[in-house]
C-alpha cells in the first residue's frame, strides 16, 4: 500500500492520533480481490496481515480517529468519533485514493464506554454486504478483507474480535460537519476549513466559494437521494441510518443489522433496537430528507438558509427521477422523454405518478400475497409483455387483481420488438442472488462452530456477480426456510 495523507496533513484538529492494537492469531477469513485492486493489491500476504491485524506499522501509514458527532434515532449526541475504527491514510489506487481503516482495531480517545472491537459476525456482515452493494452497482464503501483472531470480547456472551479492512473514498460524514457546526461552535473556521476539504478533495469541480458551497449542498443531496433510491429499488434496509453513518459523497456506510427484503414489507424493521420502526424499509427515503435537514442545519453558519431550503426542496424530485429510473429498468418501462419545457414537463409529471403508481400497485400486490421482493423481479427476465399470458401471474393468489396490473403493465411497455434483448436488460438489473440474511447467518455459524471459512468465501464469490445465473448455485436464489424469514439483528456488534 502506498499512503498520502491529506486528511491528517490538512486537518490538524480533526482528529486524534491512535495506534491500532493487534489481535491474536489473525488469519483471513475474507478477501476481496476486487477491492484489492482499487487499491493496487493482488493477492493478500504474509507481511499483508501482520500489518492489518495491527502487529506490523505499515509504511508511511498515521493512523488516527476521527472526531465527529451525530443524530442517533433524532437524538443528538454532541461527541462521538470512530471508537473502533482507526483510519491508516489514503491509499493510491490506479483511479484514486482509498482511505484504510481498521474497523475494530482496538480503543482510542472516541470509545466512551466501547471496547474498540468489533465481534467477528459482524466483522463478516460488513465485509460481505460492502462487496456485494458494489457488486450490484449500489454506491458503498467497500471492504478489502475480515481478518479473525481468538481474542476474546464479551456482548450477550463470549465470542472473538475481528477486523473489517475497510476502504472508503472518505470517511467524511455528516456528522463531522454537525460536530464542528455545534460541538466546536466557537470555531466557525474549522466548519469552513472541513468545507473546503471537502470540496477540494472530492467534489474538485467546485470552489470553495460560496457559489461552490451551494453547489457542494445540491450535489450532497441529489446523492443522498440517489443512494436512497437505489436502496428502495433493491429492496435493502440499512437499520442504522443516524446521522453520523450517512456519508457526505451518499456512499452506503458504516453496516450493522441491515437487511435485504425476502418478502416484500414496507414497514419491515430489520434493527432489534429499533422499536419505534424509525429506520424500517419504507421511512428510509423520508430518514434520507430528516437527515439532510441536519446537515443543513448545520452549515447555517456558512450557506444562506435559502439556498440550503433551495436545495433540499429538490430532494424528492431527486429520489423520484432516480427511483423511478431504477425502478424503470427493472421492469422495461420505457424511459420518458424529457425535454425541459413547460408543457412537457407537465407531462412528464403525469407519467411519473402513473408509473409511480404501477410500481406501487405492484409491490403491494408482493406484500398481499406474500412474494419474495428479490425473485419476483427477478421473474421479469422470463416476461413476454408482448404475450397476453404472463408468466408472472402464476405466484399471485388474487389474479383478477394482478390481471388488471399486468393489463395496465402491458399498455405502458406496448409492442417489445426483440423480446431476447429485452429480457437479456431485465436480468442485467434485477439481481438472481442476494446477501440473504440467512445466507450471511450461515456462513457466521461455520466459522463460529467449525472455524471454516469455506461457505463465506463461496458466498462471497456467488455475490460478486448477483445477476448471472450461475446453475450450480440455484439454492442460494430460493427464499428463506421458515427459520431465516426476515430475521431482525441485534444493534451489538
Ligand atoms: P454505530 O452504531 O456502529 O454507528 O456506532 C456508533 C458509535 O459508537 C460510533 O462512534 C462507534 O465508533 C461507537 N462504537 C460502536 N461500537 C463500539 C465499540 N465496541 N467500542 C468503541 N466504540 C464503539
Ligand atoms: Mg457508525
Ligand atoms: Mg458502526
Amino acid at each position: 500500500m502506498r499512503f498520502k495523507q491529506d486528511f491528517f496533513e490538512k486537518l490538524e484538529g480533526f482528529y486524534s492520533q491512535v495506534y491500532p492494537q493487534p489481535i491474536s492469531n489473525p488469519h483471513w477469513l475474507g478477501w476481496s480481490d476486487k477491492a484489492a485492486e482499487l487499491i493496487g493489491l493482488t493477492k493478500p500476504n504474509d507481511e499483508l496481515l501482520m500489518q492489518l491485524s495491527a502487529h506490523h506499522a505499515a509504511d508511511g501509514a498515521t493512523y488516527y480517529a476521527q472526531v465527529y458527532s451525530g443524530h442517533q434515532f433524532g437524538g443528538y449526541t454532541p461527541k462521538l468519533g470512530d471508537g473502533r475504527s482507526i483510519i491508516l491514510g489514503e491509499a493510491i489506487g490506479p483511479n484514486g485514493a482509498w482511505d484504510v481503516a481498521l474497523k475494530g482495531g482496538g480503543p482510542t480517545p472516541y470509545s466512551r464506554m466501547g471496547d474498540g472491537r468489533a465481534v467477528m459476525r459482524s466483522a463478516v456482515r460488513e465485509f460481505m454486504i460492502s462487496e456485494a452493494l458494489a457488486a450490484l452497482n449500489v454506491p458503498t464503501t467497500r471492504a478489502l478483507a475480515v481478518i479473525g483472531s481468538d481474542l476474546p470480547v464479551w456482548r450477550e456472551g463470549q465470542e472473538t474480535a475481528a477486523i473489517t479492512v475497510r476502504l472508503a473514498k472518505s470517511h467524511i460524514r455528516f456528522g463531522h460537519f454537525e460536530y464542528f457546526s455545534y460541538t466546536e461552535k466557537a470555531e466557525k473556521t474549522k466548519l469552513t476549513q472541513l468545507v473546503d476539504f471537502t470540496i477540494t478533495q472530492h467534489f474538485p469541480h467546485l470552489s470553495t466559494d460560496k457559489a461552490g458551497y451551494i453547489e457542494w449542498f445540491n450535489e450532497v443531496v441529489a446523492s443522498t437521494a440517489k443512494m436512497i433510491a437505489h436502496w428502495q429499488s433493491i429492496g435493502f434496509a440499512h437499520g442504522v441510518m443516524n446521522t453520523d453513518n450517512m456519508s457526505i459523497l451518499g456512499d452506503s456506510f458504516d453496516f450493522g443489522p441491515f437487511s435485504f427484503l425476502d418478502t416484500f414489507k414496507e414497514d419491515f424493521i430489520c434493527n432489534h433496537s429499533d422499536h419505534q420502526g424509525r429506520y424500517a424499509f419504507g421511512q428510509q427515503p423520508a430518514v434520507g430528507f430528516w437527515n439532510l435537514q441536519r446537515l443543513a442545519q448545520a452549515l447555517t453558519p456558512i450557506i444562506e438558509s435559502d439556498d440550503l431550503i433551495h436545495a433540499l426542496n429538490q430532494y424528492q424530485r431527486h429520489l423520484v427521477d432516480y427511483y423511478l429510473s431504477f425502478m424503470g429498468q427493472k421492469m422495461g418501462l420505457p424511459t420518458f422523454d424529457f425535454v425541459d419545457n413547460q408543457v412537457k414537463e407537465a407531462a412528464r409529471k403525469e407519467q411519473q405518478q402513473q408509473d409511480l403508481h404501477l410500481i406501487g400497485e405492484f409491490t403491494t400486490m408482493l406484500e398481499q400475497n406474500q412474494l419474495d421482493y428479490t425473485n419476483s423481479l427477478r421473474r421479469f427476465g422470463e416476461l413476454d409483455p408482448n404475450s397476453q399470458h404472463s408468466s408472472l401471474r402464476d405466484d399471485f393468489v388474487d389474479l383478477a387483481k394482478f390481471d388488471t396490473w399486468y393489463q395496465a403493465y402491458q399498455q405502458r411497455v406496448a409492442q417489445v420488438a426483440d423480446i431476447d434483448a429485452w429480457q437479456q436488460q431485465r436480468n442485467a438489473v434485477n439481481p438472481k442472488y442476494i446477501l440473504r440474511n440467512y445466507l450471511a447467518q450461515e456462513a457466521i455459524i461455520a466459522i463460529e462452530e467449525q472455524g471454516d471459512n469455506s461457505k463465506l468465501i463461496q458466498l462471497q464469490q456467488l455475490l460478486e456477480n448477483p445477476f448471472d445465473e450461475q446453475p450450480d448455485m440455484q439454492d442460494f436464489a430460493k427464499r428463506p426456510p421458515d427459520w431465516g424469514q426476515g430475521l431482525i439483528m441485534s444493534c451489538s456488534s
